[in-house]
């Protein structure tokens, strides 16, 4: 298991799939809480990659990350796009020198994730994407203290994004556009913890073959 930008290019093709087939299925969600544009916001940002795939798998992981957050700040409209360039440019920050371990990435995801929190001025619990980003990190900071062995993370670590996606359908939406909605925001999945989810877990897929 070797993971190197040189995965890039199936990364981001795999991304690109899994949200084009559940493309529909989250544009439902966020009709019902949000805009409805946040697949297409995610897909405008995932073309932006599309046709960058070759160039970033060249790159260090660092440098990748850097252009990554770089191009989805100006591709991306929308709450997310900010929130995820502002997530790949802090994960590009923390690791600037770095040899990526399980240790070191658990550590500069946690970065990240602190620096999505500030951006949107938000915690888990609020029935966004954090829902899903801050239990991920949770795990991989546990498991990396753990050693646990990488297959052993990479099917964990699906487990818990679906069960942090899972767990905004009964949360209060307070932030964001949903948090107009108040109480009617309960009993519905959040479109921005959905197409987190999907990606992590397409992720992990391609990662297990590596
Ligand atoms: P917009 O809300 O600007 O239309 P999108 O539709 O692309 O942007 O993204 C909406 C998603 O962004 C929501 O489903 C939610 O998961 C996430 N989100 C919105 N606001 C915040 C925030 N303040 N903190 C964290 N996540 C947020
Ligand atoms: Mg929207």
């Amino acid at each position: 298991m070797s993971f190197e930008p040189v995965l890039l290019p199936t990364i981001i093709e795999a991304l690109s799939a899994i949200i084009a087939q559940n493309a529909e299925e989250v544009t439902a969600l966020d009709q019902v809480l949000g805009d409805g544009d946040h697949v297409t916001n995610v897909q405008r940002g995932l073309a932006a990659l599309m046709t960058q795939r070759e160039a970033l798998s060249d790159l260090a992981w660092p440098v990748a990350w850097q252009q990554i957050g770089m191009s989805l700040m100006s591709a991306v409209g929308g709450a997310s796009g900010l929130l995820y360039s502002t997530f790949f440019l802090s994960l590009a920050k923390a690791g600037q020198g770095q040899d990526l371990t399980l240790n070191s990435f658990a550590e500069c995801f946690a970065q990240a994730v602190d620096a999505l929190k500030k951006r949107g001025k938000s915690e888990a619990g609020e029935k966004t994407l954090l829902d899903v980003f801050v239990p991920v990190s949770v795990y991989l900071t546990s498991a990396a203290e753990r050693a646990l062995p990488v297959a052993v993370v990479l099917t964990e670590v699906a487990e818990v994004a679906i069960a942090g996606m899972e767990s905004t359908r009964d949360m209060l939406a307070t932030k964001g556009r949903a948090s107009f909605l108040e109480a009617r925001s309960l009993g519905h999945i959040d479109a921005g913890a959905k197409t987190a989810q999907l990606m992590i877990c397409a992720l992990v897929e391609v990662l297990k073959k590596a």
